[in-house]
């Protein structure tokens, strides 16, 4: 057992608190206690304390949507002509880099962000993985990365039938093997869904496929739904209502499936959603960047619909999303009082429940009983922060502060600005070997 104490504690989750001179008390499998230092010295009079006076501690953050394999775009220049809409993003940037990664690529463009998760507070990653090139043991390479970082991270592979039939089959088994080799396991850090594209590039026969598999291995999907105008287009043209119309049909809504983005999507789809408790996830960088519109993250709330919040491989932490999101719901309604307290429930309640949900153990909050993931930040805050303004502190304080020690599973994996399980020179390796890596790769775009 390990007593962290003297520091601002923000418990997040559905009793959101601040406790002045709190402390946190943990092992390996769990938090036992969290509460003012006083209190939790005389309950465990034979725990030493550490000393965090000055900083903060949180729950380790979530990244409800990432895509790791999308490192090696960093810096990127394609020999294309600018793409004009999201399609073409697609055929020109993601689906030539996806097509191009090497097994080795795909072990160093996810051990990179995920150094950079820890460094950022992030201790739970649900990712979704293509690499067409390099499937087959795809997900046991990404699960290796996220064991040897000591993270938590809910995988798939995306199913597609762009790359053919033969492509398509081996993603279907990628997911399956690797959901079946789970359950033998038992362990709480890794999770899997069955990961599916998106509904523009899946045939009928194989959603009807993946639905069969799915109820057989009891898990949900994650796929992207509705991102841009052309996904709704085509479900009409084969025939559908909508895309959450077709992915409904087919049975892959519900509480263990998450639908990434959902920005195409009209009042009946949210019902749909709601009504299944299907888990959206919100990527508001993704989403202007791409220019491919504005989810309406205030009639999902309004509509109770479990939405939480990602990246979709912008960075690993969910903080720079949530400033965006603060900032992009305003603009959007041209209205200024817009979106706080539902960013604030999606942040500190939803990205939680999604955790809880997919790793079968509370995450993402401080209370006894949950998973010991927490970070100790280097954040005194300069105004007073109490339960009700904690999200004016996060946009403006913590989102560019830096963290002093990262707590995952119990186990210290980042503190005074060196991993645990990597030395400086071997950071610093990693780094060179993927830059050669990435280098080799935009050769063969
Ligand atoms: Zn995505």
């Amino acid at each position: 057992m390990k007593i962290i104490g003297h520091a601002t504690v923000l418990t997040f989750g559905e009793n959101h608190q601040v406790v002045e001179d709190g402390a946190v008390a943990f092992d390996e499998k769990k938090i036992h206690a969290v509460g003012k230092t006083d209190e939790l010295r005389k309950r465990f009079p034979m725990v030493k304390v550490k000393n965090a006076r000055g900083k903060l501690i949180t729950p380790g953050l979530i990244n409800g949507h990432m895509h790791l394999y999308s490192t090696f775009a960093r810096g990127i220049s394609l020999k294309d002509p600018p793409a004009e809409n999201f399609t073409q993003i697609l055929e020109t940037l993601w689906w030539k880099l996806d097509r191009a990664l090497k097994p080795e690529d795909v072990e160093y463009s996810a051990l990179i962000p995920l150094l950079g998760a820890i460094r950022g507070g992030v201790t739970s990653l649900i990712d979704h993985h293509s690499s067409p090139h390099a499937l087959a043991g795809s997900l046991e390479t990404l699960k290796k990365v996220f064991r040897k970082c000591g993270l938590r991270g809910c995988l798939c592979y995306e199913v597609s039938d762009r790359d053919g039939t033969s492509r398509k089959e081996a993603g279907i088994e990628e997911n399956a093997n690797f959901i079946r080799g789970l359950k033998l396991e038992n362990e709480k850090d890794i999770a899997a869904l069955f990961g599916l594209h998106a509904s523009f590039t899946l045939e009928d026969t194989t959603l009807g496929r993946v639905a069969e598999l799915v109820k057989g291995l009891k898990c949900g999907i994650h796929i992207h739904a509705a991102e841009d105008r052309a996904d709704l287009d085509d479900a009409r043209t084969r025939g559908y209502r909508s895309v959450i119309d077709r992915l409904h049909r087919f049975g892959f809504t519900g509480p263990d499936s998450i639908f990434a983005h959902c920005v195409h999507v009209d009042e009946i789809d949210l019902q749909t959603l709601a009504l299944t408790r299907t888990n959206v996830v919100h990527n508001p960088r993704s989403n202007m960047n791409n220019a491919v519109g504005c989810a309406n993250l205030e009639a999902m709330i309004h509509e109770k619909i479990p939405v939480a919040l990602g990246t979709d491989g912008f960075s690993a932490s969910p903080l720079e999303d949530l400033t965006v999101a603060n900032i992009l719901h305003k603009h959007q309604a041209k209205d200024p009082r817009k979106i706080y307290s539902e960013i604030w429930k999606v942040f500190s309640r939803n990205n939680p429940s999604l955790a809880h949900k997919l790793f079968k153990i509370p995450l993402g909050t401080l209370e006894e009983g949950a998973g010991s993931d927490l970070v100790i930040w280097n954040y005194d805050p300069p105004t007073p922060l109490t339960s009700t303004n904690t999200l004016g502190h996060l946009l403006f304080g913590l989102s560019t502060s830096t963290t002093q020690e990262v707590i995952c599973q119990g186990k210290t994996v980042y503190e005074d600005g060196k991993f645990s399980f990597i030395s400086e020179e071997e950071e610093s390796e990693i780094c060179a070997k993927s830059r050669e890596l990435a280098k080799s790769l935009w050769e063969r775009l």
